[in-house]
């Protein structure tokens, strides 16, 4: 394997190389090392770095950290053509001091490793298809998009109380960053599709990474919101991908003069951003074993395994939701009549409820539940294995979760909602952590270290939210 390194960094001419982890956060990290030291030096055995400095790492007094390369993980960063600059991009993860043991503030060896782990001593494994969704915008002022508190971008989802709107045609047009009509873009060709230049660019150099896209296409909000679909993988493998996914959309839209931008809800009244994770459980290997999801026999070809799964993701939705939706925009999103979910429900085929089963295919390998609680704000080291410890606490506990719901939850009154037992998710970051605070499925996962930075860092969030006084409120109070 350093061997491997050591021919494609000389192969390609590498000069750099970006060592790549996260913060608990979920930020990609990264620090650089000549290629040379890959190639002479004895970098294999970690590198020193100081981790006081990152978030939810460690004290100043313990800062002493190494990263340990995973040499699978190298990739050459396909769209970097001047020879002085070739770099290529590698994962790793944390240990202690002397490199003693793995540190248990790092969210891809620590989570995400041990619950794979865990699984393969089960003789199970999980893959994951996430659907990442983001915005492509010309590169812009964010006051700009501030300035859309005041003025919606997209004529209106229909509302009738608030500020004066303008149409797009002229704002946007002027701020050349507004390329198509509102919520015409989905699946619109080109030429009114003006993002599909880019998407064929970014599926080119992330198959040149290792993603395999599958699907891609512009999205239901205004302006340049756009989804690409990956191959699905196993828990490190996918985090890793979604890492690169952000990278490579980041770095080509640059390129471009461009901004991908993977907030959730960074217009008003239009859709946000969201992360819907495929995934199905397997005995053995994926594709090679058996899809443990899968029963031909069943009206929805869902195994009692797999509703007992569905379960166990219900069970524990408000405690996830801080994990699988990180930050106060996150709950911009989470609101009714934008395709993100809100009841705490599930259902074949059904765009309202929280876990949908997709009816597409009959295939038992194709079988899967696809939860839609999650955004790109998300670390997907954390929130993945968390799905999956939720999941398998609900086979565990056997926990049903009771019919699927087939109507149209944003229409149902709140009698029919209660008389179905529908509960809704977390409305609030500071909801949600307190959830977090008592499910102790979802702590294990995470393991003190992890738990305790994540609820601290989220609380200051918070908490510097709750003082900032919003143009929102000045609009609304202060003539009162
Ligand atoms: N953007 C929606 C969300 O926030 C999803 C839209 C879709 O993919 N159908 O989840
Ligand atoms: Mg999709
Ligand atoms: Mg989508
Ligand atoms: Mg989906």
């Amino acid at each position: 394997m350093e061997e491997e390194v050591r021919k494609i960094l000389e192969e390609n001419g590498v000069k750099q190389v970006l060592c790549a982890f996260t913060d608990v956060r979920g930020y990609l990290m990264t620090f650089s090392i000549p290629a040379r030291e890959f190639i002479e030096g004895n970098t294999f055995d970690g590198i020193g770095f100081d981790g006081s400095s990152i978030r939810g790492f460690k004290t100043i007094e313990q800062s002493d950290m190494v990263w340990m390369p995973d040499p699978k993980t190298l990739r050459v960063i396909p769209w970097e053509n001047d020879p002085l600059q070739k770099s290529a991009i590698m994962f790793g993860d944390v240990y202690e001091a002397w490199a003693a043991e793995q540190a248990d503030c790092d969210p891809r060896g620590y989570v995400a490793k041990r619950m794979e782990k865990q699984l393969k001593d089960k003789g199970l494994s999980v893959i994951f298809g996430p659907e990442i969704e983001f915005f492509l915008f010309e590169k812009i002022d964010p006051t700009r998009l501030y300035w859309d508190l005041w003025v919606s971008p997209n004529g209106g989802a229909g509302d009738s109380w608030g500020p004066p709107r303008v149409m797009p045609e002229s704002r946007e047009l002027e701020a050349g960053w507004y390329v198509i009509r509102p919520k015409e873009g989905y699946f619109r060709p080109p030429p009114e599709d003006t993002t599909v230049a880019y998407r064929n660019e970014l599926v080119h150099y992330l198959e040149k990474l290792g993603i395999i896209v599958e699907y891609h296409h512009h999205e239901v909000a205004t302006a340049g919101q756009v989804e690409l679909d990956f191959k699905p993988m196993q828990l490190v493998d996918v985090s890793d991908a979604f890492y690169l996914y952000k990278f490579a959309a980041k770095n080509v839209a640059a390129l471009h003069g461009m901004m991908a931008v993977f907030m959730p809800k960074p217009l008003y009244l239009d859709n946000a951003s969201g992360m819907h994770v495929h995934q199905s459980l397997w005995e053995g290997e994926p594709f090679k074993g058996k899809n443990i999801f899968a029963d031909p026999d069943d009206e929805f070809m869902l195994s009692q395994k797999a509703r007992y799964y569905i379960g166990g993701l219900l069970e524990h939705a408000k405690a996830l939701t801080a994990l699988c939706a990180p930050t106060i925009n996150s709950y911009k999103r989470l609101v009714p009549g934008f395709e993100a979910p809100i009841y705490i429900c599930w259902s074949p085929r059904n765009r309202s409820a929280l876990v949908r089963v997709p009816m597409y295919h009959r295939k038992p390998s194709a079988i899967r539940v696809e939860y839609r609680g999650a955004d790109p704000s998300t670390n997907p080291y954390l929130s993945l294995a968390a799905m999956v410890a939720a999941g398998l606490d609900g086979i565990k506990k056997k926990i049903d979760p009771g019919d699927p719901i087939m109507e149209d939850v944003y229409e149902l009154s709140e009698s029919q909602k209660r008389e179905l037992g529908i509960g809704e998710l977390p409305t609030t970051l500071r909801d949600a952590l307190d959830h977090l605070a008592t499910d102790e499925v979802i702590q294990k996962v995470l393991g003190s270290h992890i738990f305790d930075a994540f609820m601290s860092i989220k609380i200051d969030e918070w908490n510097q939210y709750c003082l900032y006084i919003t143009p929102w409120e000045i609009m609304k109070y202060l003539d009162i």
